[in-house]
């Protein structure tokens, strides 16, 4: 075994890991066994003992974050010697390497991207033009759609030769008028972002091969979650082998000898198959990789043996995966603790109870804890406790700082200055202030543009040659034009220009004078935007507009998360999405109710109950010392309550782990679904009322009988008082889901 002090703190299987050579290596390990330690250590042995160049390491992790961390590591171990490497997301390595050779594409390398909102209103836009009715072709799901086409590098023409039903066509016919706009506007959206370096790649084999020639040393963080798109990019940026058949005939030649390709991941954690990823790429890789080595990581590092215990039982429920034994040295810990709430408030005052004590009875800080929730929306129930008791906490993800309104407002008036053919951007301000510009007006452009063939923009600057606009709306547009062109004309830094935005288009006098405090905050959240301006002007003293823009387009939700001292303060909120990678000393997993998580579709879709069951997973290993999992007897959804049953992955946890607090009737969990807690009676008592006639008081679990589909068992129960809808499994006579009030149905 060599012996190097990058080594130390490094079991065998992590230090064979760090100094292998050659071939593809695939490390597959569950969570918290340091997978991500071994990249950064690989890539500090790559440097300082193999003589790799920095510029010759790319390294691709999940968030700009998470490259940031790992940045910041290999720059302690090594020292500054590490900047030119490459170590980022997919997106941020496929946009660096589209500017330098934007021109072979048609784009100038100043093309726009649109995020996820922007070209959500493109397709509306594409959808209003082919006159598609929204109720039958919904844009957003055509959005959606396309995206997924995208991910598995589907291009629209092929996608129209595929199609077959009314309904793909249609879907082909709008994803080209889709894709014909972006490249009108000079923009990508993020799924292009990877498609088109794939194109670039193969297209230009001299491209090619220069970042073959350049990236020696190629590493995957979180592989797991790679689409087919990503895994497509990374065969191409790693070369292929020269390939022979068993009689030694030369079946391709390969060009630059492979880079050195190290990914890690865990199929476990695999949990965006909503998104294109997909597990195969690491249950393939041995195949596509012939020659590659695996290198099992089993001890955890994370968590204490309870907490490991319940996160393996949990994941062992799922059918398809390899069996893993993974194991930690850090004893059992406190048990888990299990809360049955009456209702949503009630678990979130139970939470911020909880911090509370820690910090008096075990000096946790609030900084130590996360707070985890299957959907964004169930954050604000959190936020309302948290502030009424005083809890500093700060979201991460959710209602984005670069969603709100004003702060994509500012933004698009600065995408507009850097590329004026960006029509969206362009036309989400044209009568932002209001300005007179009216929806009549702005069609009106549009036709002009269209007859024309000519960009919006430039419709608008010879919208006096558009027949029709009536003087007022001529005058406004002449005036906007002349606004932009003048504060395209001005050499200032981006913070001031996004200054003169604000007073040139009178936004800024707009919010002050309105007088409603909303306005006030959207002030706040305009000059934060300013502020972000100016740290990135003192971070990249040679930064362009252009950079500023991709930089933010480019944020990703985990990189809110608090840093440095903030880190020490407040709790953390976040989605179960977000969490992904992260550790935290105290975790609470919260909602764990059929119907919330897991989440309501995937019920009865044992695919996606599989990834639910994944995401439990990556939750509960999350957590270093304590883990809390709770449920609300009682939770309103859709502006009702319903009574969800308690989430199955509860009863996968074995009994024995889990400490249940609070009132004993609410404890037996394992029978909860079955026992009423104090809340169910109260709403099944309501819902006994119901329409004057003795209603049953139905749990799952529950045998009953039916005038006309006999015996059944409950399976679910949902809503409540003569809303309470109940499923029940009649055995041959299927699943059926019955209006309780009006059901003949009675309880054995
Ligand atoms: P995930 O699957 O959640 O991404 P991971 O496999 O990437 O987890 P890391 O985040 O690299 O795991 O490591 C988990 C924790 O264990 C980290 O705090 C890391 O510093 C620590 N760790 C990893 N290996 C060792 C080791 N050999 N000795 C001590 N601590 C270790
Ligand atoms: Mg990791």
């Amino acid at each position: 075994m060599v012996d190097h002090p990058l080594l130390d703190g490094l079991n065998p299987q992590q230090r064979d890991a760090v100094v292998h050579e050659g071939s593809p290596l695939l490390i597959v390990a569950g969570a918290g066994s340091g997978k991500t330690r071994v990249l950064t250590h690989r890539i500090a042995y790559l440097l300082s003992e193999r003589d790799a160049q920095p510029q010759e390491i790319l390294a691709i992790t999940f968030t700009n974050k998470a490259a940031r961390e790992m940045k910041e590591r290999v720059d302690r171990l090594i020292g500054p010697r590490s900047k030119a490497m490459w170590v980022m997301t997919f997106h941020s390595a496929c946009v660096r390497i589209l500017r330098r050779e934007a021109k072979r594409l048609g784009f100038t390398s100043s093309f726009s991207i649109y995020d996820q909102a922007d070209s959500q209103r493109l397709m509306a836009m594409v959808c209003r033009e082919l006159d598609l009715d929204p109720k039958r072709y919904p844009p957003r799901s055509f959005s959606a759609q396309v995206s997924n086409l995208k991910n598995e590098l589907i291009d629209y023409e092929t996608a129209a030769g595929k199609a077959q039903t009314h309904l793909e066509r249609t879907l082909a016919e709008a994803y080209a008028s889709y894709q014909r706009r972006l490249t009108e506007a000079g923009a990508m959206d993020f799924d292009d972002i990877i498609m088109l370096t794939v194109t670039l790649f193969q297209l230009f084999p001299d491209v090619a091969e220069h970042y073959r020639r350049r990236f020696r040393h190629v590493m995957v963080d979180e592989y797991q979650d790679t689409n087919h798109a990503q895994y497509i990019l990374i065969r191409e940026l790693v070369g292929h082998p020269e390939l022979r058949t068993a009689d030694g005939d030369l079946v391709r030649e390969g060009s630059v000898e492979p880079a050195e390709l190290c990914v890690v991941g865990d199929a476990d954690q695999s949990i965006y198959a909503f998104r294109g990823a997909t597990i195969r790429n690491i249950l393939e890789f041995e195949r596509d990789y012939p020659n590659a080595r695996t290198i099992l990581l089993e001890q955890n590092y994370r968590s204490t043996q309870t907490i490991l215990s319940a996160a393996n039982a949990v994941i062992s429920r799922n059918e398809s995966r390899k069996p893993k034994n993974l194991w930690s040295d850090q004893g059992a810990g406190p048990k888990i603790v299990g809360y049955v709430a009456d209702n949503e408030h009630d678990e979130a005052m139970f939470v911020a109870q909880e911090v509370d004590r820690l910090a008096d009875e075990d000096d946790v800080t609030p900084g130590q804890v996360a707070v985890f929730y299957r959907t964004n929306a169930a954050s604000r129930v959190f936020e309302e406790i948290f502030i009424r008791t005083g809890l500093p906490y700060k979201v991460v993800g959710g209602v984005r700082f670069y969603e709100r309104k004003e702060v994509r407002d500012l933004l698009a008036y600065l995408r507009v200055l850097a590329n004026p053919s960006d029509t969206v951007s362009l036309r989400r301000v044209l009568n932002v202030p209001k300005r007179g510009i009216g929806d009549r007006a702005e069609a009106m452009v549009e036709a002009f543009s269209i007859r024309e063939r000519i960009p919006f923009y430039e419709a608008l600057s010879r919208a006096e040659d558009a027949p029709g606009l009536a003087t007022r709306s001529l005058n406004a547009i002449k005036e906007f034009v002349a606004l932009l062109e003048d504060l395209r004309g001005k050499e200032l830094p981006i913070s001031e220009l996004a200054e003169e935005v604000l007073a040139g288009t009178g936004y800024r006098t707009e919010l002050e004078t309105s007088g409603d405090p909303q306005d006030e905050s959207r002030l706040e959240n305009l000059n934060e935007l300013i502020s972000v301006a100016q740290e990135f002007e003192e971070a990249n003293p040679d930064g362009t507009l252009v950079d500023f823009l991709e930089q933010v387009s480019l944020v990703a939700d985990a990189d809110q998360i608090p840093e440095g001292e903030d880190h020490q303060g407040v709790v953390t909120l976040m989605t179960l999405h977000t969490a992904k990678g992260l550790e935290f000393p105290v975790v609470f997993l919260t909602g764990l109710e059929d119907g919330v998580f897991p989440h309501m579709r995937s019920l009865g879709e044992p695919r996606e109950l599989e990834e639910e069951r994944r995401l439990a997973y990556v939750g509960i290993t999350r957590a270093q010392q304590r883990l809390y999992i709770s449920r609300a007897a009682v939770r309103s959804s859709w502006g009702s309550p319903a009574f969800n049953p308690a989430s199955r992955f509860l009863a996968e946890v074995p009994g024995d782990l889990v400490d249940w607090r609070g009132d004993p009737a609410k404890n037996a969990w394992g029978a909860a679904t079955k026992r009423e807690t104090r809340a169910e009676s109260r709403t099944a008592a309501a819902s006994r009322k119901t329409g004057g006639r003795v209603i049953p008081n139905l749990s799952p679990g529950d045998r009953v009988t039916h005038d006309q589909f006999g015996l059944g068992t409950v399976v679910s129960v949902d809503g409540m008082a003569e809303k309470t809808k109940v499923k029940v499994d009649f055995g041959s006579g299927g699943e059926k889901t019955l209006l309780l009030a009006y059901a003949p149905i009675e309880k054995l």
